[in-house]
């Protein structure tokens, strides 16, 4: 009540330019010292009991800076008050954040982001708002960082985070080593021995594909000579032209380079397992061995 009571120079010594108190008793932002405000406008008349037990009215209300981010809305403008109170309810309310009050300061953090947005500093029993200068050590919320905060969620777990975190998409350096390690479902493929020594003896085929090409193609089919690893890749607009396909690079291989291939081995895709392609394999003594799917 001192210091309340005291002229205004008396508060505005303390740290040499406009002081603001928390207060945690107040419902309302006060003011007494008008140079401090901005978008001022009418109001009808607001009875403000003073601590020396008077009665006084506000009749403007306004804005103010508490520094050069934080603005604080709403704040009633009293002549006759010889300090300026931050109520502490509105603040949390109005910049959602909570304050925590220790011994000698108090703490004023985000609430979602945990970040410290201001300070106050305990003086004779008072805490003043005193501008945050903790440095932000990572101003940039990176997706991989909220991912390790929450121990490794899915990235749709983390599509649900509110758009106020603005997070930033991974880059190539984000990758998760342990999301690698933990959520692999098989061990790396041993790398496969061939006995295949002569060329077109047996071919590896599959369909593979999914987004769209240049020139509309959804699809393609490879198809891998074992013994010399020579391949073939064919654009299809549908997998049911894979079969065709096929049947002409086997009809080329025979014209072209003389040979006839004596094994196909792909998936169990329709494409090769039709009754018309075992037809033409037989027709030609081609075996068809069949591999097991998401096989390299
Ligand atoms: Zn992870």
């Amino acid at each position: 009540m001192s210091l309340i009571d005291k002229p205004k120079a008396r508060y505005e010594r303390l740290s040499g330019k406009t002081s603001w108190m928390l207060d945690s008793r107040v419902s309302c932002h006060m003011v007494g010292d008008i140079s401090v405000m901005s978008d001022l406008e009418k109001i009808s008349p607001v009875a403000v009991s003073l601590p020396n037990g008077m009665y006084t009215m506000a009749h403007e209300r306004g804005s103010a800076n508490l520094d050069t981010k934080l603005k604080l809305n709403n704040v009633l403008f009293v002549p006759k008050l010889n300090c300026n109170l931050v109520s502490v309810s509105k603040l949390c309310k109005q910049l959602n954040c909570t304050v925590t009050f220790f011994d000698d300061c108090c703490v004023i953090q985000d609430r979602t982001l945990r970040t410290m947005v201001g300070s106050g500093e305990q003086t004779n029993g008072v805490y003043y708002y005193k501008k945050s200068t903790m440095n932000l050590v990572n101003t940039v919320n990176r997706r991989c960082l909220w991912h390790k905060r929450l121990r490794c969620p899915s990235s749709e777990f983390l599509s649900y985070l509110p758009n106020t975190l603005r997070l930033v998409h991974n880059t190539k350096e984000d990758v998760c080593e342990i999301c690698l390690c933990a959520k692999q479902i098989r061990r790396k493929f041993s790398i496969g021995q061939s006995n295949v020594k002569e060329n077109f003896d047996l071919i590896h085929c599959d369909i593979w594909g999914r987004n769209v090409s240049l020139c509309g193609a959804h699809y393609f089919l490879s198809i891998v000579d074992c013994a010399s690893r020579g391949t073939w890749v064919y654009l299809m607009k549908d997998r049911s032209e894979a079969s065709e396909l096929l049947k002409e690079f086997i009809l080329m291989v025979k014209t072209q380079f003389h040979k006839i291939i004596k094994v196909v081995r792909s998936d169990n895709g329709a494409e090769f397992t039709s009754g018309p392609m075992c037809a033409f394999y037989q027709e030609h003594g081609i075996l068809r061995e069949s591999s097991c799917v998401d096989m390299p």
